[in-house]
């Protein structure tokens, strides 16, 4: 599978390309510099990668902590964080609950000093809100964390597909015949259980 570089630098070539293909569909600035944002944070910091201690786990600086449950539940390169839609899916629950657990830590701090009002329904209230308002903007926000996902995992597959090509040759990547099998000494039995 392609290095870390390679994953970043497919991520800042392929940017200009998706920045005008989401300006020529949506016809919104807006909307391109949402999807180029996610899909550029998706490859740079939000990649399937954070399964194991690579150039986006490291990114996350002081914070990469968060990551370290996730790697340990993840197999690298699994379904569940390479896996098309489920990966970015699974990320971004993870990433909010980390979020949500933390803010409710630091409030809880906050408030053994001075007392802020707080409260889970208008918390939840204010969540619905936004994603309701704003339901275009976190799609292409999700659009934008997919696309990077996906062209993560393309690379991936790409690069091991090359390798293998390189090592057992172009017969290994054509589809295998499958030989009949003989049937085996079946026959015999019950020819035999025949003449009992
Ligand atoms: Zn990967």
């Amino acid at each position: 599978m392609p290095s870390g570089q390679t994953h970043d630098r497919i991520t800042l070539w392929s940017l200009p390309a998706v920045t005008g293909l989401t300006l020529a569909v949506t016809r919104s600035s807006n909307l391109a510099l949402i999807v180029s944002g996610g899909f550029l944070f998706s490859g740079l910091m939000f990649s399937p990668d954070l399964d194991l201690r690579s150039r986006p786990f490291k990114r996350w600086g002081w914070l990469r902590w968060i990551w370290i449950p996730y790697q340990k539940v993840m197999r690298h390169r699994s379904f569940f964080s390479h896996g098309l839609l489920i990966g970015t899916t699974l990320r971004v629950l993870y990433l909010a609950v980390c979020f949500l657990l933390l803010g409710v830590f630091i409030v809880g701090i906050i408030q053994l000093f001075r007392d802020i009002a707080w409260s889970w329904q208008g918390l939840e209230r204010e969540v619905r809100r936004s994603l309701f308002e704003h339901r275009v903007e976190w799609i292409a926000l999700f659009a934008g964390l997919e696309l990077g996902a996906l062209s993560h995992s393309f690379s991936d597959w790409l690069g091991s597909t090359y390798k293998r090509f390189k090592r057992k040759g172009l017969r290994e990547l054509q589809p295998q015949k499958v030989k009949p099998k003989k049937p085996r000494r079946k026959s015999g039995r019950v020819k035999r259980r025949n003449s009992q």
